[in-house]
């Protein structure tokens, strides 16, 4: 499942590749599922509009858009006097990547993949394909002004003690409040687990009763964490294909995740792992306490 720095370095790439273009029309397949806004939205919303930035909030990637919906055939279209900037309307497109949605620029010739979704034809006569063979992917528009606001704090934005004040006092382990995406958004299973490991913090431990001083570790460690796995580039573990449909990217070397009964990197101690409300956890029974 693409975490916060693979949406990140999909984000990036996207906006590289795409920024400054115009969506010209869109295909969207009759598979309901990935939609979380009407098909006909969907298409109205996109066609015809300049794609000013491609950025990510959590988990998911925003598209901001410019541009007047387009006309409809046959009408009288007025283009002596332009609408001034301000009156246009704001739009985003929102794409949330779920398990195993994956987006694509290719020129029109490329194979159509089996699970395509959706399919963007670009001005510049490249496409922007949906992919998603699992389909909890997830496609919609936001219409109104302000943009689109998922929840929770950016992890890589939040203060130290904005952070301290989240944890605090609450009675779920900390592993839990870490993934509550109402607390802080985009933060999931692999770089908590390696965040908590470098806190020397365990899973399990009630978010109450983490000091104030771990708090701050914790702080400096998922930000350290996210931030070199987004300069590798996202560490996915899944199959996993990047804007180009290059698949893989370089692997974050995981400290704990995925690495029970191996001995810790630290002290040699096997990493253990446990299972937290049904997600897999792993921590160093020495180092973290
Ligand atoms: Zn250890």
């Amino acid at each position: 499942m693409p975490e916060l720095p693979e949406v990140e370095t999909i984000a990036r790439g996207l906006d590289k590749r795409v920024a400054g273009d115009t969506l010209e029309s869109v295909w969207i397949s009759s598979r309901k599922q990935p939609l979380k806004s009407p098909a006909d939205v969907i298409a109205t919303t996109l066609e015809g509009k300049r794609i000013v930035r491609v950025h990510r909030a959590g988990k998911h990637i925003l598209f901001d858009l410019e541009g007047q919906a387009r006309p409809e055939k046959g009408r009288l279209v007025d283009r002596g006097q332009p609408r001034p900037a301000a009156s246009l309307p704001t739009s985003q497109w929102i794409v949330h990547l779920g398990m195993t949605g994956s987006m694509v620029v290719c020129e029109p010739v490329a194979a159509i993949a089996k699970h395509t979704h959706l399919i963007a034809r670009l001005a510049s006569g490249r496409e922007l394909r949906f992919i998603d063979p699992r389909m909890f992917g997830k496609l919609s528009v936001h219409l109104h002004p302000g943009g689109f606001d998922p929840g929770g704090v950016e992890p890589l934005e939040v203060s130290e003690g904005q952070f301290i004040e989240l944890f605090r006092g609450r009675k779920t382990p900390i592993k839990s409040a870490l993934l509550n995406q109402k607390l802080l958004r985009g933060v999931g299973n692999i770089y908590a687990d390696e965040s908590l490991f470098r806190a020397g913090i365990r899973p399990r431990r009630r978010a109450a009763a983490v000091t104030r001083e771990q708090l701050g570790r914790l702080h400096s460690a998922v930000r350290e964490v996210l931030r070199e796995a987004i300069a590798l580039g996202g560490s996915s573990i899944s199959d996993y294909v990047d804007v180009d449909g290059e698949e893989g990217f370089f692997q974050l070397q995981h400290r704990v995740y995925g690495r029970e009964s191996e001995p810790c990197l630290v002290c040699r101690t096997p990493i253990r792992r446990i299972v937290l409300a049904g997600r897999s956890s792993h921590y160093c029974p020495k180092c973290q306490k």
